[in-house]
């Protein structure tokens, strides 16, 4: 009764356009990108505007509904999983589709959670700047969802991740409250950093409906190359030799194992490959020509170019391709955004999204060279990898005769690969969050004091639990 009374009352607060509750209506909201977690809603509430989400958490905090926000579903945790009882409350973002403003002097965007990562990009090339957040799911993914995830992506080397670009937030809490902290400021030492709880909480402490972000002055230009070597140790020695030939530059550098590229022409033929034959380390790195002030010399052609040149001369450098021109360097681009559908391509496969420390990471796949034979016969990893923050996709295909679907089974391979992590001094978490996913690991390998303190704060902003429960945080 409680939740017919409750549709009754959204229908009232939002319109009945925009209470979503036939079975064709939800079915779109109630599974994501991965296919992986299809559940079964209630209804999808579809909220214009800060004030909306507002009254549609009050309706939902009274009635005692379990609430789950949605941006652009692409997440790969199983974040926006609805549960199988039929009981929550789908709260889609996409009307909030608003920027509020650019402000290009101070460099700063006001945006609505909805916005499409994309839109935002096309909206800041427009003054000049740019909004640093870049990874293949920018056509589809929202910055409520990037900031809810604190979402990674390739140039985290240079700028960041989301929550080092947001400068403040506006978030509609658990019971209704709008929480205005939408500051635009650098320094602000008023008490505790409340923005950062939002950050990365996966909606599970209240919805974000706003955010300031920050902007940066667009390149003129990018220098961008395909690079081969023997090993990690001569990749990551040109890293700090760019970085330091270039003032810091490196924008980005993205590592894939040739098997990667044995996938890549099987899944996209299409794509041509920078060398006949990768290296056992193969590498794309962009470095950003500083902004343009008129005159349109690039200042970093030269540098770029003798830096690599030394490198090959040195022998630690293999091979270097440098793209021509903007269609070559989208082609490059085109080849390691491929790493979603590569990795999907050989179902059962495991991804373990881990960091480590940079001067770590060669031994760390060493030994897992001989670990993963031992718990997963016969499987095949494959690494993707942002490796200029130490982020490593670290891909696991199993062998379909190794009872791959057992859970279990899974859950004893995962296990391996994340213990090794640890003591390597590592986190099993890089970028792609907790959801459900990696409610095990947490419960494993997580500090439980830390673990406390989270129960703590969730208790005070949602005693009720309705913000999209059982996410992040194990029972
Ligand atoms: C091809 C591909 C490439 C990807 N590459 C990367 C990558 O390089 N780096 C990276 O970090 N991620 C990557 N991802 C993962 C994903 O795109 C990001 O996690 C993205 O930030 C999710 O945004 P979204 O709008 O789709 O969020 P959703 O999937 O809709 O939601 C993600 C989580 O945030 C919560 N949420 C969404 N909106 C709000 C809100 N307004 N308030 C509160 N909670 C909210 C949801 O409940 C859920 O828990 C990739 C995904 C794909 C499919």
């Amino acid at each position: 009764m409680s939740q017919h009374t409750a549709i009754a009352e959204l229908i009232d607060a939002i319109g009945d356009a925009h209470v979503l509750h036939g079975d064709s209506d939800r079915a779109r909201y109630e599974i994501d990108q991965t296919k992986v977690y299809e559940g079964r809603t209630l209804a999808v509430a579809r909220p214009a505007n800060t004030q909306e989400v507002s009254s549609v958490m009050r309706i939902a905090h009274r009635h005692g509904i379990a609430v789950v926000p949605v941006g652009g579903n692409t997440g790969l945790s199983g974040g926006t999983w609805m549960g199988d009882n039929g009981d929550s409350l789908g709260l889609s973002l996409e009307r909030l589709n608003r920027i509020r403003a650019i402000k290009a002097d101070a460099r700063v965007a006001i945006v609505e959670a909805g916005v499409i990562l994309q839109t935002l990009h096309t909206a800041t090339a427009e003054h000049d700047l740019v909004f640093p957040l870049f990874f293949g799911a920018r056509g589809s993914c929202t910055l409520g969802g990037n900031l809810s995830t604190n979402a990674g992506g390739s140039n985290v080397v240079r700028y960041g991740n989301t929550r080092s670009l947001c400068l403040g937030l506006e978030v509609v809490l658990p019971d209704g409250r709008i929480l205005d902290i939408l500051s635009e400021l650098h320094k602000d030492n008023t008490g505790y950093a409340l923005k950062d709880l939002f950050v990365g909480a996966e909606g599970t402490l209240g919805v974000i409906t706003a955010a300031c972000v920050k902007l940066y002055p667009k390149p003129a230009d990018y220098h961008t190359a395909f690079l081969g070597f023997d090993n990690l140790t001569d990749a990551l020695a040109l890293l700090n030799t760019m970085q330091r030939a270039t003032g810091g530059a490196v924008e980005a550098f993205e590592y894939m194992t040739p098997n990667y590229f044995e996938a890549l022409a099987k899944v996209k033929p299409e794509l041509t490959q920078p060398v006949a034959q990768p290296y056992p380390v193969n590498v794309l790195m962009e470095v950003a020509e500083g902004a343009s002030d008129g005159n349109n010399a690039p200042r970093l052609a030269t540098v770029f170019e003798d830096t690599l040149g030394d490198a090959l001369e040195s022998g630690a450098l293999c091979d270097a391709v440098i793209a021509q021109s903007e269609g070559q360097r989208t082609e490059l681009w085109a080849m390691r955004e491929a790493a979603y559908e590569v990795s999907q391509h050989r179902r059962p496969f495991i991804n373990c999204d881990i960091c480590l420390p940079l001067d770590s990471i060669e031994t760390y796949l060493d030994d897992m060279a001989t670990t993963l034979p031992q718990v997963a016969p016969g499987a095949e990893a494959n690494t993707v990898s942002h490796l200029g923050d130490g982020n490593l996709h670290y891909v696991i295909w199993l062998d379909r005769t190794e009872n791959p679907e057992d859970p279990e089974h899974k859950d004893r391979i995962m296990q391996a690969v994340e213990q090794r992590v640890s003591e390597f001094g590592g986190s099993f978490s890089a970028e792609h969050g907790i959801g459900v996913t990696k409610l095990p690991s947490m419960k494993r390998l997580k500090d439980p004091v830390a673990l406390d303190v989270m129960a703590h704060i969730k208790s005070a902003l949602d005693p009720k639990r309705i913000m999209n429960p059982g996410k992040v945080l194990p029972d």
